[in-house]
């Protein structure tokens, strides 16, 4: 099938550039293994160039030294076109990465919606630094009030199993703020993070406000975390990288926002409704065709409830609709390459070696229409599973669910929070009190209750632990990319008086 995109150059200072070394990489639609298109690798000198033209733009102060009012009018514009090209952008994405064409074209909305957000943000800062309040000091000679400001030229690197999404949570707050930015997506799918720049284009978005570097980590990502002109790294991807560019970026003493991997538990008590615990523990695990961050992928379920319930989970994990992910109502689509489907197997290899019990899929699945090519792994679920194995400790990403059983509150908390990830929990149980006590004893920063992975652009997402620290989306993803300058004013008529001229002395009386 063709591409539904054209083939892009890198985007640099608003036009589009042949990387440096005139080099490229193939996209490779994993659901049929063949190449569609191809995407510029980029290199140490294009990232130099791409940060030149962010900083020259910066600098100009057309972006940042304007109104949120006047940026506002770029994301709601973006927002337009994304929604105006939402089935070319979302076959592009599934083609890219694999994911489910129905959630790709769920992606283009939370995209659009996300943009529509940050306009609202970057019109409400006008009014919040118009507005600030005096700060208190004590003493009425001050006045003293904060004005928040863009930060300056950012780095944003981002993964493949949000392509456009992870790239929007970082470039929507990122230019409302008024930065300049860098957009590094993954070299795995970039697809849709070229057609936003074409976006940005189109609705005449200054030169060098937004650039995007699309190339390999090692060739483009690592240049351009360890950029000296960066006033931050926005990072979204796994902990191993995330710790590499959190480095380069304390060497330049710039700080760097990371979002990255978890292992989330998802708890079901006795008094859950098993249809319905099911069906969220589906979709915590296989949604994304697995690859999510904050995917449960380890079930703890109430010892007296587990047999009904892991019944009735294979015989709807066995129902799942695997197919090509371009054909609606598809519900599992290929892992997002070669090397992610070796290693997902890899792990399932290792959950028998260590004696967990297969409960269904563990293998490639016979996939209708398409043949022996594609990534597919069959939603996978393994029962028994001890918190000694592999696959209840390190994160899969991919469609492979872990079960595990307790007996107590205490111990199925106790065995969520044994993790060196902390990005999401989640409970389900029919006592609200219960649900409360869970949701403040788990450590991670997302919970859900009665329900797995929704996620809103309003609300603040990231983790503790090794997922990483910062917060996107909400407010608090707009004060990622916000430096606080506090202003003091002396308001006082009166000399400040510590270096008084000394007083004429009175004559000495005799
Ligand atoms: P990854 O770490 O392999 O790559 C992420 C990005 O970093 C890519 O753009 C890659 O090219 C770049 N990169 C690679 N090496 C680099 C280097 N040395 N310096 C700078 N950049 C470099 O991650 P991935 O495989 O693309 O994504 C999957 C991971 O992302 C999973 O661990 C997942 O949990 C995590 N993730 C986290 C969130 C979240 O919100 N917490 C969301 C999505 C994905």
């Amino acid at each position: 099938m063709d591409c539904p995109v054209p083939p892009r150059q890198l985007y640099i200072g608003g036009a589009w550039v042949e990387p440096a070394r005139g080099q490229y990489l193939p996209v490779i639609n994993p659901a049929t293994e063949k190449a569609v298109t191809r995407i510029p690798a980029g290199t140490p000198e294009d990232v130099e160039a791409a940060v030149a033209a962010a900083d020259a733009a910066f600098k100009s102060g057309h972006w940042n030294r304007t109104t949120g009012e006047y940026r506002a009018k770029f994301l709601r514009a973006i927002a337009q076109k994304i929604r105006e090209q939402k089935p070319v952008l979302a076959k592009a994405e599934t083609m890219d990465c694999g994911k489910p064409i129905d959630e790709a074209e769920w992606d283009m909305d939370d995209v659009a919606t996300c943009f529509d957000y940050y306009a609202g943000q970057a019109e409400a800062l006008d009014a919040r630094n118009a507005g600030a309040p005096a700060i208190d000091v004590g003493m009425a000679e001050f006045d003293v009030r904060v004005r928040r400001e863009a930060l300056g030229v950012v780095g944003l690197i981002t993964p493949w199993n949000y392509p456009l999404l992870m790239a929007t949570w970082k470039v929507a707050p990122a230019l409302a703020a008024g930065c300049c930015a860098v957009l590094k997506p993954s070299e795995l799918a970039s697809l849709t993070c070229l057609e936003l720049a074409a976006i940005a284009h189109e609705v005449g978005l200054p030169p060098g406000v937004l650039n995007v570097v699309t190339g390999t980590g090692p060739d483009a990502g690592a240049p351009l975390s360890a950029h000296p002109k960066l006033a931050k790294v926005a990072f979204t991807g796994s902990a191993a990288t995330g710790r590499r560019v959190a480095l380069a970026a304390a060497d330049n003493i710039r700080p760097a926002s990371l979002e990255l991997g978890g292992k989330s538990s998802l708890i079901v008590f006795e008094d859950a409704d098993v249809e319905k615990a099911v069906e969220w523990a589906m979709f915590g695990a296989f949604w994304t065709n697995g690859q999510i961050c904050s995917s449960t992928s380890r079930l703890l379920v109430h010892e007296d409830v587990a047999p009904a319930f892991l019944q009735h989970l294979k015989k709807r994990a066995e129902s799942i609709n695997v197919c090509d992910p371009l054909t609606p109502g598809c519900r599992l689509g290929p892992l997002v390459s070669e090397g992610q489907y070796r290693k997902v197997l890899s792990y399932i290899e290792a959950g028998k070696a260590d004696g967990a019990q297969l409960l269904t899929g563990g293998c490639r699945p016979a996939v209708p229409a398409i043949g022996s090519a594609g990534y597919f792994v069959a939603p996978t679920v393994f029962a028994g599973v001890q918190p000694h194995m592999r696959i209840w400790k390190e994160e899969i990403f991919g469609p492979v669910l872990s079960v595990a059983t307790f007996a107590t509150e205490a111990q199925a908390v106790a065995m969520a929070n044994d993790s060196e990830y902390g990005l999401a929990g989640a409970v389900i149980s029919a006592c609200p009190e219960r649900c409360r006590r869970v949701s403040e004893a788990l450590e991670c920063g997302i919970v859900w209750v009665n329900c797995s992975q929704p996620c809103f652009c309003f609300a603040p997402w990231g983790g503790i632990k090794n997922s990483g620290h910062g917060r996107e989306l909400g407010e608090w993803g707009l004060e990622n990319f916000l430096s606080v300058k506090q202003v003091t004013k002396y308001v006082s008529p009166d000399i400040w008086g510590w270096y008084n001229p000394p007083q004429p002395q009175a004559p000495a009386k005799l």
